[in-house]
C-alpha cells in the first residue's frame, strides 16, 4: 500500500471546505455540511455503542431519509461496511441477503419494525435497533476514521436479481470515488449545481449522488420516494440543476411538463437504470429536455458509460462512451469485436467492483485481467458509440437468427393498446427456439391484430409465434421484468 491510496475522509474534508453550504434538503428541511458531519459523527457513537466496529457488516433498511444519510456516513467514520437493503424485498429476500453478506448488525427505519422483527427470527443478527432505539442509546465514544483507504470495503450492495439470484457486489471507497470523479469528468461540476435524488439510496444510483454531494461539495435535493409534481417544481422554481431518474420518472416528468419549459440552467436530466424507449427520448428532445443516457451496473458503482445531451438525437437510442476512466469492449467467440458486431459487453475501471462477495464461482467466471463480463450483449457503433442490446442469458436463437426479446417488447409496446410487454424464447421443433410474448393492455386488442402490427415491424423469424394477454408482468423489487418467471408462466399454460 502506498500513501497515495489514501484520501482524508471525504466528509469531514468537505465540512472543512465549505461548512456552511447546504449539503442536504429533506422535506422542508436544510442541513449543512458542517451539520451532516456532526450528525454523522453522532450516529457513529451510537453505532459502536451497538458493537459495531471497523470491518462490521451492518445491514440498513430504510426508505430515503436524513436519518439514513447520517447512518450511511457514520458507518464510514467507523470503517464498518454498509449493506443497504431494497425496502421492496420479501421478508425470505432479505433474510438470505442479512445472511450471504454475514450481516451481525441490522439498522431500520422504524415504519419496518415489525418486519424487521420477523426478518431477524431468520438471521443471525447479533444486535439491533430501529432508528428510534439506535438514538435512545449511550453513545459510545469510539474512534473514528480520518482517513479513508480507497482499497477498503465501503458497501456491498446486491445486485437487482433480474437474471438469477441477487449478488453482493463489493464496493470500496475508490469505486465511488473514482465514480463520482468520472461522473464530473463527463458532466462537469458547476458551481450552483443541485442534484435531485429521487432514487433509493439502497440502489447504487441513488448512493453515487450522495457521494458526488461530498466530492464535489453540491447540494442534494433529497426525496423518500419520487413524486414527479415535487421534482418539477424544484426544478423550475428551486434552482435544481441535474437530476437522476429512471424511464418510468422521465415519462412522468415529461406529462407533467406541459407547457411549461425548464431553465436554461437545468442541465442534465441522468436516465439509467434500464434501456429506454426510443419515443421516450425523441420526446424529451422536442421538449428541450438535455437527457444524458448511461448504461451502469451495481458492478460498476453506477454510470460507466454516458451519451451526452448533444448526441442523443444523432446516436439515439446509444448509451454513449465509456467515462474518462473507463474502457469497455465487446466480445464475441472469445475475441474483441469489429465495430457493428454484437457480443458480450466487458467494462473495466477503477469504479468498477473487484468480485462479488462469497461468489467464488462468478468471479473466477466474470473477470479477467481487470475485465468484467457484464452479461449483457451490446456492440459500438464506428465512432465507439455503445448500443446494449439485452441481456446474454435472454437471448433467443430462431433458426441460427439472434433475436432481441427487448427489440420485440418496445415493438409491441408501440401499440396504442400496450400498456407494456415480456418476450422469451421457447423451444420449437424446427427453428430451434421462436419469441412468444406476454401483454399487459390499456384497451382490448385481439392476437390477429397485434401480430399483423408486428408483421409490418420486425423480420418475419422475430414475430411472436403466440401473444399471450396477462393481468401484470412479473418485476422485482426493482420494478425490472424478470423473463424466467415468464417461463414458468409459459409452461403452466402448455
Ligand atoms: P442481476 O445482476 O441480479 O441480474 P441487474 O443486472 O438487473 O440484476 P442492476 O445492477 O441493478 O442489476 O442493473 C444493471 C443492469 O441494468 C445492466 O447490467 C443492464 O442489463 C441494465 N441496464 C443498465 N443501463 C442500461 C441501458 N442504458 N440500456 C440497457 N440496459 C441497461
Ligand atoms: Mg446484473
Amino acid at each position: 500500500m502506498t500513501t497515495t491510496d489514501t484520501i482524508p475522509h471525504w466528509l469531514t474534508k468537505r465540512a472543512h471546505l465549505t461548512p456552511n453550504r447546504v449539503a442536504i434538503v429533506f422535506e422542508g428541511d436544510e442541513i449543512t455540511f458542517q451539520q451532516l458531519k456532526e450528525k454523522s459523527l453522532e450516529k457513529a457513537y451510537l453505532l459502536a455503542s451497538l458493537g459495531v466496529r471497523e470491518g462490521s457488516h451492518v445491514a440498513v433498511l430504510s426508505q430515503n431519509s436524513l436519518e439514513f444519510t447520517y447512518i450511511l456516513h457514520g458507518l464510514t467514520y467507523l470503517g464498518a461496511i454498509a449493506v443497504p437493503l431494497n425496502t421492496r424485498l420479501t421478508k425470505q429476500e432479505i433474510s438470505y441477503q442479512i445472511n450471504d453478506a454475514e450481516c451481525l448488525h441490522f439498522i431500520y427505519e422504524d415504519s419496518f419494525k415489525e418486519f424487521a422483527e420477523r426478518v431477524k427470527q431468520d438471521c443471525l443478527i447479533v444486535r439491533s435497533a430501529s432508528f428510534a432505539q439506535l438514538n435512545e442509546l449511550e453513545p459510545l465514544k469510539h474512534g473514528t476514521k480520518e482517513e479513508l483507504k480507497l482499497q477498503d470495503t465501503s458497501t456491498i450492495i446486491y445486485t437487482s436479481g433480474t437474471t438469477g439470484f441477487p449478488k453482493g457486489v463489493v464496493l470500496t471507497y475508490g469505486n465511488h470515488w473514482w465514480s463520482a470523479i468520472g461522473s464530473a469528468l463527463n458532466l462537469g461540476i458547476g458551481e450552483r449545481d443541485k442534484w435531485s435524488a429521487s432514487l433509493p439510496l439502497f440502489h447504487v444510483g441513488g448512493l453515487a449522488i450522495l457521494v458526488r454531494s461530498l466530492v464535489y461539495g453540491m447540494t442534494v435535493h433529497l426525496h423518500r420516494k419520487f413524486d414527479a409534481e415535487e421534482v418539477h417544481h424544484e426544478i423550475m422554481h428551486k434552482g435544481v440543476t441535474m437530476v437522476s431518474v429512471v424511464s418510468v420518472m422521465l415519462d412522468k416528468l415529461l406529462t407533467l411538463q406541459g407547457e411549461d419549459r425548464y431553465p436554461d440552467s437545468f442541465r442534465c436530466m441522468l436516465l439509467g437504470g434500464g434501456p429506454a424507449p426510443r419515443p421516450l427520448l425523441q420526446r424529451a428532445k422536442e421538449r428541450h429536455v438535455p437527457v444524458f443516457q448511461t448504461y451502469g451496473m451495481t458492478e460498476t458503482a453506477s454510470q460507466i458509460v454516458t451519451l451526452s445531451a448533444e448526441d442523443t438525437l444523432r446516436k439515439l437510442g446509444s448509451a454513449g462512451k465509456p467515462l474518462f476512466q473507463a474502457q469497455i469492449k465487446i466480445v464475441s467467440d472469445e475475441r474483441e469485436a469489429a465495430p457493428e458486431e454484437v457480443g458480450e459487453i466487458h467494462v473495466k475501471g477503477p469504479s468498477v467492483t473487484s468480485g462479488y462477495f462469497k461468489q467464488w464461482q462468478a468471479n473466477n467466471d466474470k473477470f479477467q485481467d481487470g475485465w468484467l463480463a457484464t452479461g449483457d450483449l451490446g456492440y459500438l457503433d464506428e465512432d465507439g458509440y455503445l448500443y446494449v442490446l439485452d441481456r446474454r442469458s435472454d437471448l433467443i436463437i430462431s433458426g441460427g437468427e439472434n433475436v432481441y426479446p427487448a427489440e420485440i417488447e418496445s415493438t409491441l409496446n408501440a401499440h396504442p393498446a400496450v400498456r407494456e410487454s415480456g418476450v422469451i424464447g421457447v423451444p420449437h421443433e424446427e427453428w430451434g427456439q421462436v419469441p412468444v410474448a406476454f401483454i399487459v393492455v390499456d384497451q382490448v386488442i385481439t392476437e390477429e391484430e397485434l401480430l399483423e402490427f408486428s408483421i409490418e415491424r420486425l423480420a418475419k423469424y422475430k414475430v411472436p409465434h403466440a401473444i399471450h394477454t396477462i393481468q401484470s408482468l412479473p418485476r422485482n423489487a426493482s420494478n425490472k421484468l424478470v423473463r424466467r418467471e415468464l417461463v414458468h408462466l409459459w409452461e403452466e399454460r402448455k
